[in-house]
């Protein structure tokens, strides 16, 4: 995989500073990542789990 030095927020095309927060779903307790500039999610999974499991089913189905 390839590895990126800096990582722009899909959003708002800004480097990207994550803000981490934590909710509590259906699943158990999310690790949430959000853009610290315009706060829109970037990724959540559950946690405990490596950073690539992202639970798109989660976001997609209106948990979020
Ligand atoms: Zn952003």
């Amino acid at each position: 995989m390839e590895e990126k030095k800096e990582k722009e927020c899909p959003w708002c095309q800004g480097s990207l500073i994550l803000e981490e927060s934590h909710y509590r779903g259906p699943h158990g307790k999310m690790k949430i990542l959000r853009c610290g500039k315009c706060f829109k999610l970037i990724s959540a999974r559950l946690e405990g789990e490596p950073d690539g499991i992202i639970k798109r089913e989660l976001l997609e189905g209106g948990s979020l």
